[in-house]
């Protein structure tokens, strides 16, 4: 039937009908993400991230997407915020922004009543709340540009701790000649990275710990396992939060040979993890709210 042809009560009933039905979908979306999560079958996709994963299958654009995401954190975090939801005190704007908040608050009262207070709140609003109560300043957004001859331009507002460090080091440095702000951070950046490096491939200069775990990588192994991943998960070429995983379990036997390890990402080695050792044992690890 042609819409043109509904009255207008029926129109105006027929609209309000469809945005209850896809406000009830975006809830079981939304609980449906966080079950995919939970069980990290985005791995399984070689997405990685749950924000790749519905990217590749599903047509939502970065936005909305990322709003979901977190949204889906915060729901994880604070159970009843779904009922908030289905009850319109709260909207999937406020709830996304309030989530990196309540993942980072371990009291389950102090968590509802965050979502007490956005209740009937503006993204405004409820960003000004968040800033309040982590007493942060939100900076300015940063700007990078990407150039052709492999440099990059970054517009970049330092505020609180970061801003005062960035003197102390401006200072120190002067020392040595260095007094530009490209040159102070870029010292910054080089320093940090090296030591990263470091502790990735486990070689430390003899002031620097050389990191070992229990489960005895050797460092030469970790270096020829980086080579052959190019420093990537093996699973989804993600290049962050990678780790050194046994791919047959160290707690199942698993020797730590070239063979047997690999570099997985965070996400990556927890679904490895779900899959050798069931979802059961590794909820007592990971998914705790
Ligand atoms: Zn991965």
């Amino acid at each position: 039937m042609s819409l043109q042809n509904l009255s207008d009560e029926r129109l105006i009933e027929d609209t309000k009908m469809w945005n209850e039905k896809e406000e009830h979908c975006t809830r079981q979306f939304l609980r449906h993400i966080n079950e995919v999560n939970r069980r990290r079958l985005f791995c399984d996709d070689k997405t990685g991230s749950l924000f790749k994963y519905i990217r590749k299958n599903f047509n939502k654009s970065d936005s909305e997407i990322s709003r979901r995401v977190l949204a889906a954190k915060t729901l994880r975090h604070v159970p009843y915020a779904d009922k908030a939801l289905a009850n319109k005190q709260v909207t999937l704007t406020n709830l996304a922004e309030v989530s990196n908040l309540v993942e980072n608050i371990k009291s389950k009262k102090k968590k509802n009543e965050i979502l007490d207070s956005i209740k009937g709140k503006t993204q405004t609003q409820t960003r000004e709340l968040v800033d309040e109560l982590t007493g942060k300043k939100r900076a300015t957004r940063s700007k990078t540009h990407s150039h052709s001859d492999g440099s990059l331009r970054i517009h970049l507002t330092l505020v609180g701790q970061t801003a005062k460090d960035y003197d102390f080091l401006k200072e120190q440095l002067s020392n040595n000649g260095i007094y530009k702000p490209e040159e102070v951070i870029g010292h910054a950046i080089n320093s940090t990275a090296e030591s990263m490096r470091k502790k990735i491939i486990g070689m430390g200069s003899r002031k620097s710990k050389v990191i070992t775990n229990t489960r005895a990588i050797s460092a030469a192994i970790k270096k020829a396992v980086m080579t052959r991943s190019g420093n990537k998960c093996e699973n989804c070429a993600s290049k962050y939060n990678l780790h050194f995983d046994h791919i047959i379990p160290y707690s199942l036997g698993g020797v730590s040979t070239i063979g047997n390890v690999r570099q997985l990402c965070s996400n990556c080695n927890t679904r490895a993890a779900i899959v050798a050792l069931s979802q059961q044992k590794m909820d007592l690890y990971i998914n705790q709210s």
